[in-house]
């Protein structure tokens, strides 16, 4: 019998839903279970695709080139699976298939309805994903009491009707708020919040609050009086830089077991060693790199959430801690010398992560000349290979007015252009090219040095390449397009050479990093890192 988590969160967005779900799926996961998770975005866009990361955050993808909230991205690498386009839902999603089985006649002359018809196509979603599973946990974005969410807590409560209510668990985060000039701890956010779910059907069984400072006996009394909820249901998330200890904290505190006891699973003692292990090295750093993240975003850390995370994991690797400097992409191209030298002087290492738009770009040609010039390590992602080879284009193989299509339509020199196929495209909606695909490394290159296997596969998201009308020029100076697709046309990866490590790749490696599994370029720009991080100390 499948069992079905289902998360809401109370007061706040951004509350920890999205941690809370991913570390009770590594518990579940490290106790033996085929667990799934399943993010609903109760927003009417079909995807996150078309999103401002300012708004919303870094766009996931997919394997299968779905492109999702930032949520997945903490799925996939708390709990080492990939995911595929059925664990991202959204109202867009859910409402666009019933309209068109209205339009086949599908309904027969009834009156298509939120409740059953659209509660039905929810449920339909959630029930696919538990058909090969024993746990799907399902986390509704959002939070309760919001205009877009009823249709979906209906969905959830039904399917507590349905299955059985051993085989439906409820679970509630929340947050503690503090107040006045002695920060006090203030529960009642929580309650009210718990009693909006009770308004809708639901009955959490277990309350987990985000907390600045500890929960008190006291506290826990209340809540557990309020939200009906018996005390060791009351769960403690205190706010932690670490987010990745999470899982741990929450095994401290009994949430898994009271799970299983709740779902009547069978205990079974958690395999959380390597975990564990991770933890110690993450805390226990030998080494350490400063790395320049040059982006346009800076200012909304969520962005580049999962550049962040890889580099993370990329320090995991190298047992080292990775020190991120943000600067600010378009601040960098007015800056004068001696202000570039002052942002970079300190750094180990520079990377430029992918991006739209012409905003920001010189300063991200700035940050590769740069780090071609003084040695410094660099790694270019998607938007970033495309600036590393705008810069060498220009100041390496004299093409001073080389750019890229997409920011300048009338360059002399397009040295980045479109994609065969995109040019005509009009709907921008899902249409890069998305997902996975094969590259082809060349030998005695740092890509394959990192791999070292002859073909790969990662995740892409694009509308512009290198232009093959430049490949010759560029390689008689010294670039090197180290991967390639495997008919040859597309330029997948390109380093210089003659550098330590200066290295950019059309794809987008960081989704693909897990921290039980460091992805091998983030791993070796951080060694690479380290490297000149030592020598600078000798
Ligand atoms: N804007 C560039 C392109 O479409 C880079 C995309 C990205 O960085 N994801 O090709």
């Amino acid at each position: 019998m499948t069992k079905y988590i289902f998360v809401t969160g109370g007061v706040v967005s951004s509350v920890g839903k999205g941690i809370t779900t991913a570390s009770l799926g590594r518990l579940l996961i490290d106790r033996g279970f085929n667990v799934v998770p399943l993010k609903i975005d109760p927003y009417i866009n079909s995807d996150a695709g078309t999103m401002d990361p300012f708004q919303h955050g870094e766009v996931f993808v997919t394997n299968d080139g779905t492109e999702t909230d930032l949520d997945l991205g903490h799925y996939e690498r708390f709990l080492g699976i990939d995911l595929s386009r059925d664990s991202n839902v959204t109202t867009g999603q859910v409402y666009d298939t019933v309209i068109r089985e209205e339009r086949d006649g599908k309904y027969q002359g009834q009156t298509v309805q939120l409740i059953p018809h659209i509660t039905d196509e929810i449920k339909r979603r959630i029930y696919k994903l538990g058909e090969d599973n024993d746990i799907v946990i399902t986390e509704i974005g959002g939070t309760i009491g919001d205009f877009e969410t009823p249709p979906f807590v209906e969905a959830i409560r039904q399917i507590g009707m349905e299955q059985g209510r051993q085989n439906v668990l409820y679970l509630h985060v929340s947050l503690i708020a503090y107040l006045g000039p002695w920060g006090e701890s203030k529960t009642k956010p929580t309650q009210h919040s718990v009693r909006a779910l009770l308004t809708l059907g639901i009955q959490p069984d277990i309350v987990i609050c985000r907390c600045a400072r500890p929960l008190t006996e006291e506290m826990r009394r209340k809540l557990s009086l309020f939200c009906g909820v018996p005390n060791r249901a009351v769960i403690e998330a205190r706010d932690t830089r670490l987010i990745d200890e999470i899982p741990l904290t929450f095994e401290r505190e009994g949430l898994a077991s009271l799970v299983m006891e709740r779902l009547r699973l069978p205990e079974r003692e958690p395999q959380t060693s390597r975990w564990e292990e991770m933890i110690e090295r993450l805390k226990h750093p030998e080494g350490e790199a400063n790395i320049a993240i040059v982006g346009k975003y800076t200012e909304h850390g969520d962005a580049y959430i999962s550049v962040k995370e890889a580099l993370k994991h990329g320090g995991i690797a190298n047992k080292a801690a990775v020190h991120i400097h943000w600067v600010d992409s378009e601040k960098l191209a007015e800056n004068s010398e001696d202000e570039i030298e002052e942002n970079f002087r300190e750094m180990d290492g520079i990377l430029v992560p992918g991006g739209f738009g012409y905003r920001g770009i010189e300063g991200m040609i700035v940050a590769a000349r740069y780090a071609r010039e003084n040695q410094i390590p660099f790694f270019g992602l998607c938007l970033g290979v495309q600036c590393l080879v705008i810069e060498f284009a220009r100041n390496v193989a004299g093409l001073s007015q080389a750019h890229s299509s997409e920011f300048d339509p009338d360059t002399p020199h397009p040295v980045i252009d479109w994609l065969p196929d995109q040019r005509q495209i009009t709907q921008l909606g899902g249409t890069m090219r998305l997902g996975l695909y094969p590259c082809v490394l060349k030998e005695n290159t740092h890509a394959h040095k990192a791999y070292q296997q002859p073909i790969i596969l990662e995740r892409h998201r694009h509308r512009y390449e290198v232009n093959n009308d430049y490949r010759e020029t560029l390689e008689e100076h010294g670039l090197v397009f180290s991967g390639l697709s495997p008919d040859e046309q597309l330029v997948e990866i390109a380093e210089v050479k003659d550098h330590p490590w200066m290295l950019g790749s059309q794809f987008h490696p960081e989704f693909r990093s897990k921290p039980l599994n460091p992805h091998p370029l983030f791993r070796d720009f951080i060694a690479a890192a380290l490297q000149r991080h030592h020598e600078e100390a000798e």
